[in-house]
């Protein structure tokens, strides 16, 4: 069954999330990282940045790599990237402590150059550690790194931007939704324009509701529910699509 119809269904959630047990265990992920060296990045960085936000967060963003701003502080995304996604996430009634941010890499490559396939390869279980206590419905990778890591392709972020797909990752069933790097709109208006369109995308699936059963079509959440929310922008919203059979496999959309 994919997981998007598992969502609907309200069959997803097995346990409970405890969020003291999911901080706890987050801490001490953290702290056997803090020393790790299994990569090269290891000499040139000021500290490992592990990650930050909600350990029982709906949302996971998995961006690329410390810059240098997140070197100097030990937080992903605190940079004007970072302000970025800030605002992006208000704009749909979100805040940084309702998701967890993390990265592909933990240490900043040098000059930022893009991290190398040895180093994404040493660093992914740390991820991975921290998608399996986190359990996160959504994961939305920012850019290219994070997505052809989780989502398993090598299609490009400009194809597959703004589309979900179901995995599992750590054991734990979620949906991958790409979008593109928040800096790669920082200096372009219309790269904003099409993040912004795809974090209003982004809010339509986490507000889908379980639906009473298999055969019913998904349901928003009453917007009385959210009455100072901002006005989505207009876009085509995501398309769950069930197949011909009726059969499990209603995604990939990609
Ligand atoms: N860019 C990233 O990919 N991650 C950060 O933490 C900051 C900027
Ligand atoms: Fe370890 Fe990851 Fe840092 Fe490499 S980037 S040293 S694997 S924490």
């Amino acid at each position: 069954m994919g997981v998007l119809r598992e969502l609907l269904a309200g069959g997803m959630e097995v346990e409970p999330k405890d969020a003291a047990a999911g901080a706890e265990a987050l801490r001490a992920q953290a702290e056997a990282v803090k020393d790790c060296c299994k990569c090269g990045l290891c000499s040139e960085r000021t500290q490992v940045v592990f990650g930050v936000g909600s350990p029982i967060a709906d949302l996971m963003f998995v961006g690329e790599g410390p810059g240098y701003h997140e070197d100097r502080l030990g937080e992903p995304f605190v940079g004007r990237a970072g302000k970025l996604l800030t605002e992006l996430l208000a704009g749909i009634g979100l805040t940084r402590a309702d998701v967890y941010i993390a990265n592909v890499v933990k240490c900043r490559p040098p000059e930022n150059r893009d991290p190398l396939p040895d180093e994404i390869e040493a660093c992914s279980p740390h991820l991975m550690d921290q998608i399996a206590v986190i359990r996160p419905r959504v994961v939305c990778t920012l850019g290219r790194f994070a997505t052809h890591l989780l989502a398993g392709t090598e299609l490009s972020i400009t194809a597959i931007h703004g589309k979900a797909k179901d995995v599992t990752l750590a054991g734990v069933q979620t949906v991958i939704f790409p979008v593109f790097h928040p800096a790669a709109a920082l200096y372009t208006p219309a790269n904003r324009t099409v993040l912004e369109e795809d974090f209003g995308k982004l809010r339509k699936l986490l507000s889908m509701e379980p639906a009473a059963g298999l055969d019913q079509p998904p349901t928003e959440r009453p917007a009385v529910d959210e009455p100072d929310e901002p006005a989505l922008p207009e876009s085509p919203v995501m398309v769950f699509r069930r197949d011909s059979t009726g059969g499990e496999k209603q995604l990939p959309l990609w």
